[in-house]
C-alpha cells in the first residue's frame, strides 16, 4: 500500500475518504427529482452521482481524523452562513458596488484558509472521475499540502488554539460566493482560465488563483487574500447566474493542461 498523500509518513489505509466534505454536498443526494446534475465540464458530459464522491487508501486513518475535525468545525460554521438571518444577526453585511458581501469577523483567517485550501488541495490530487478537470501545479499543490500538514491537529481544540498563531498563510487570492436564495446548482470543479480554478458545490463556489494577474477583478474586489477579515460574496439570482455564465463560458474555451 502507499503512503499517505498528507503526512506522506503513514500507510495511506483509511478506505472511503471524501474529497468535499458530505455536509457541502448533500443537497446533490436529496430525493429530490430531478436531483443535481454532475457536470463533467468540458464536453458538457453530465452524469448522477448516487452519493458523494470517495476514494479508497489516499489518505492515513489519522490524517483524515485531521481533516474531519477542520470539517467539523466548518459544518457549524457553514450551517449559520446558510441560514441568512442567522448570518445577518451575526455578521455585518457591507454593500461594495452593488455587492452584499459578509464579513466574517469572528472567523480566524487563518482557519478559513485552511479549510478553503484542504477543499482545492484535495481536488487536486484525487484521481476521482469528478476531479479529472482540476489539477493545480505541483508546486503550488506541494505548498498546500505542507501548509495543512503542518497545521491540521488530531483535536479540535488543538486545531483553533495552533490556527490563531499561524503567521505564514500561502498567499493567493480565493473567493468564496453563496447564492443568496437556493439555486439548482451544478456539482463541477475545473481549471477554467490560466491560473483559475473553480469549485462548485451547490450551494456555494469557490475560486482561486495562483497568480494575481489572472484573478478576476471583481473577485479581487470581494475575495480574500492573507490574514484580512473573511469575506463571503452573496449573490442575488441575477450576479448569480451571470457568474455561472462567464465562468462555464471561460472554462470551455480553457484547455486544461495536461
Ligand atoms: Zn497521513
Amino acid at each position: 500500500m502507499k503512503n499517505c498523500t498528507l503526512c506522506q509518513e503513514r500507510i495511506a489505509d483509511k478506505l472511503n475518504s471524501h474529497i468535499i466534505p458530505k455536509f457541502m454536498c448533500k443537497r446533490l443526494f436529496e430525493n429530490s427529482n430531478p436531483r443535481h446534475s454532475i457536470q463533467l465540464s468540458k464536453d458538457g458530459k453530465q452524469f448522477k452521482l448516487q452519493d458523494v464522491p470517495k476514494e479508497n487508501n489516499i489518505f492515513c486513518k489519522q490524517c483524515e481524523n485531521r481533516f474531519e475535525k477542520l470539517e467539523t468545525y466548518f459544518s457549524r460554521v457553514l450551517i449559520e452562513i446558510n441560514s441568512l438571518q442567522n448570518a445577518v444577526r451575526k455578521y455585518e453585511i457591507e454593500l461594495t458596488d452593488n455587492q452584499d458581501v459578509l464579513s466574517c469577523n469572528d472567523i480566524t483567517p487563518s482557519l478559513f484558509h485552511l479549510f478553503f485550501y484542504s477543499l482545492l488541495w484535495r481536488a487536486s490530487i484525487s484521481k476521482h472521475i469528478l476531479f479529472d478537470t482540476f489539477k493545480i501545479g505541483t508546486e503550488v499543490q506541494e505548498e498546500l499540502r505542507i501548509f495543512l500538514n503542518e497545521n491540521l491537529f488530531d483535536t479540535q481544540k488543538d486545531l483553533l488554539l495552533n490556527a490563531k498563531t499561524i503567521t505564514k498563510i500561502p498567499i493567493y487570492h480565493t473567493c468564496f460566493i453563496k447564492p443568496k436564495n437556493n439555486t439548482r446548482g451544478i456539482f463541477s470543479a475545473y481549471n477554467f482560465a490560466p491560473n483559475a480554478y473553480a469549485i462548485y458545490t451547490v450551494d456555494y463556489a469557490l475560486f482561486f488563483y495562483t497568480k494575481e494577474d489572472d484573478c478576476m477583478p471583481a473577485h479581487k474586489l470581494y475575495g480574500n487574500i492573507s490574514n484580512e477579515i473573511i469575506k463571503v460574496v452573496l449573490a442575488n439570482d441575477e450576479n448569480w447566474k451571470v457568474l455561472n455564465n462567464s465562468v462555464v463560458k471561460n472554462m470551455l474555451d480553457y484547455q486544461t493542461p495536461r
